[in-house]
């Protein structure tokens, strides 16, 4: 039991560790997508977010759960701005849902439930509006797809191209929300950046899955 919650604490640092290796590797694509039809800060927003976040749960005690907690809140103070206010409470909802486990399919489907239902509030935002909900929610839907049972690293693996769908059905979407409301028009054609960059959070994760478990 002990080292199942250690395991725990350790994936959520090394997510971070990966996200934000992988926030860098992205930060101008992600830029230049939200340069589209904002003001082209997305990608430093991630990047700061993370660093933020990533340390701050490499200091932090407690449950895996409760180093979501304290991540998102780095996030959110860190990352500024409407997306990292809404990042920030999407990973701290998902830490308070999760709390010390056990962390398997069931408990991490109602955790990110209660994550998309926290962002879908806060960002006043419904599917089909161009924003990261558009890759969440398949992504959800696809986790709560499969049987009870299922390992929650397979289950992870094989929503994951829900998400990779959602982002490209957001090419054919024009933003309706936030800044990009005014351009939306000229977002029409390209990806939301919130949708790709929430790609990448969940891509993440399977990376440090892949190192444990290479399939
Ligand atoms: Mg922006």
């Amino acid at each position: 039991m002990e080292n199942a919650a250690k395991g725990a604490e350790s994936v959520v640092r090394r997510w971070l560790a990966y996200a934000l290796e992988s926030m860098v590797v992205h930060e101008q694509e992600l830029g230049r997508l939200d340069a589209v039809a904002g003001d082209g800060d997305h990608g430093a927003t991630m990047v700061r977010g993370l660093r933020a976040a990533h340390t701050a749960a490499k200091e932090a005690n407690g449950s895996a759960g409760d180093l979501l907690v304290a991540a998102g809140a780095a996030f959110a103070d860190a990352g500024g701005g409407a997306s990292g206010a809404l990042l920030g409470a999407l990973i701290t909802t998902v830490g308070r849902a999760l709390s010390d486990g056990p962390y398997n399919l069931t408990t991490t489907t109602t955790a990110l439930q209660a994550g998309l239902a926290t962002v879908t509030r806060l960002g006043k935002a419904q599917p089909g509006d161009k924003t990261l909900i558009d890759a969440l929610q398949p992504f959800v839907d696809a986790l709560a797809g499969q049987p009870a049972d299922t390992p929650l690293i397979v289950a992870w693996r094989t929503a994951l191209p829900a998400a990779e769908a959602g982002v490209a059905a957001t090419q054919t979407m024009v933003a309706k929300r936030g800044r990009a409301a005014k351009l939306g028009e000229r977002s029409f054609g390209h990806p939301d950046p919130g949708a790709v960059s929430l790609t990448y959070l969940l891509q993440a994760m399977s990376t440090v899955w892949d190192e444990n478990h290479p399939s």
